[in-house]
Parts: C-alpha cells; structure tokens; sequence
C-alpha cells in the first residue's frame, strides 16, 4: 500500500513528506494507522548523525488504529487502538535489533524499524501495544517513549517509595513523566531543576513541590537545602556532562544517580 511520511533522505538536508510504499505485513508484523505522533530529541540526535543509513523514517512514539496484522500475531487484531512504542514487548537481555521495517521509498529500503512521522507505520508487532478504546487519539502519542521513559525509571528502575526525596534535572518531556510518577509514589520533596521558568512552572502543576532555576541560583546548593543534605534518588531527564557532575553532589551515599 502507499501512504505518506517524513523522510530524511540526507545527512543535513531538510526532511521531506513524501510517498512510500509498504508491503504486506510480514508474520510478525503490523500496520497501525496513525493518529498522533510524539516528537522527541532522539530524532534530532538521528538527524545529526551522519553515520545513519539514509533514506531514514523517523519517530517512535505514536496511537493509532491497527488495520493489518501479520499472521503470527495474535495480541491485538485490525481495528484495535494501540499505541507504538521501540521498546519492545518480550523482555530480553542487552539490546535488541530488529530488522527493517522493509517499507520503500523511491524503491529503496527505507532504515529502521519502527517510526511514527507518517500516516502509517508498519513495524514488528513488538513494538505496538493494544490500548483502551477510549484513550485521548493525541496526548496519548508519547506514552511510548516520553512517559515510559521517565515514569518507568522513577517507578521500576529506581523503585522509589512514599517519603524518599527525588530531584529531577530537566523537566521537558521526559522529566515531566518522571515528575509525575514520582506524584503518584508520593516521593517527598519532589525538586524539579531547569533553566527556563515557564516549564518549572508546569512541573509544578504536574507535581513537583519545589523547583530550582540553574540559570539563576546554585542548583547543588539549593538541593541540598531543600532536601536536608541530599536527595535520595536523582533523575536525568538532559544527559550533560554538567548534569552529571551537579546530580553527584546532591545525591545520598546509598541513592542512586
Ligand atoms: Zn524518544
């Protein structure tokens, strides 16, 4: 079938939206028809590297609704909602490649193996995941990557409990979730830590009890302050070098970085 996505067909030149082809769903594929699409920093770190094969589709979180299934698959069926996620449903140790999607552009096979910048996706039933019916069709698209990540690390990575203290360096998408999930464990104090007000701000909305602007006041300072001499567990939602060496100072011998 044809359908339309965004295709990065060059290091350092512009994305376009354009027509590809997809074949029939391999056993263990399926094809979901797309809603929504999340937008996250790992395409742009995708669309920097130039040792990536091109043409490349891009994403990796989107909802929509199953409309072809391969015939090993048996988890969810045409017309499910599902979300589309790159982490895949079976546990495995290390990392796991999956091969090509094996959808075309301009005849040549496009790399990678999931994306969600197009109309439809046809990607390994691993990664496409059934949902309520009734989910929102839009906010519900990052669930895949941005909740996933940062919620999951706060509740299953670090297990954090009611009453431990956690701070949080960077609070876009990945922070607010792990923000969030944080909320709900009822961690105590909950410090969000950024540069920019305005998403402080919405942290706070989404839980966080105490922020700290970087950009204005000492952030190891400042958290150690409001959380007695250091938080228990420490979440970076940014991943630089200057991250790294403010979370280690504010985090408690025994907690986790
Ligand atoms: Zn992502």
């Amino acid at each position: 079938m044809k359908s339309v996505a965004a295709i990065d067909v060059g290091h350092g030149k512009p994305l376009v939206v354009d027509e590809i082809e997809i074949p029939d769903p391999r056993p263990d594929q399926v094809i979901v028809k797309l809603y929504s699409s999340g937008v996250c920093h790992s395409q742009l770190h995708q669309m920097h590297n130039s040792a990536l094969e091109r043409p490349m589709t891009l994403g990796h979180e989107g909802t929509g609704v199953v409309t072809h299934v391969g015939s090993d698959v048996t988890h969810v069926k045409a017309g499910d909602m599902a979300i589309v996620t790159w982490v895949p449903r079976t546990a495995r140790q290390g990392r796991w490649a999956p091969e090509p999607s094996g959808v075309t552009y301009r005849e040549e096979e496009v790399s990678g193996s999931v994306y969600t910048w197009g109309q439809d996706v046809l990607t390994t039933g691993e990664y496409v995941v059934k949902v309520d019916d009734d989910v929102p069709k839009d906010v519900s698209s990052i669930v895949g990557c941005a909740i996933l990540t940062g919620s999951g690390a706060v509740l299953h990575t670090a297990g954090v409990k009611p009453g431990d203290s956690v701070a949080i360096w960077g609070v876009g998408g990945v922070g607010i979730a792990a923000v969030q999930m944080a909320s709900i464990l009822e961690a105590y104090p909950i410090i969000a830590v950024d540069l920019d007000d305005a998403k402080l701000e919405f942290a706070k909305s989404m839980g966080a009890t105490h922020t700290v602007n970087a950009a204005t006041e000492d952030p190891i300072a400042r958290v150690i302050e409001l959380s007695n001499g250091g938080v228990d567990y420490s979440f970076d939602a940014i991943g630089f070098k200057i991250t790294t060496e403010q979370i280690l100072p504010v985090t408690r011998s025994g907690g986790s970085g």
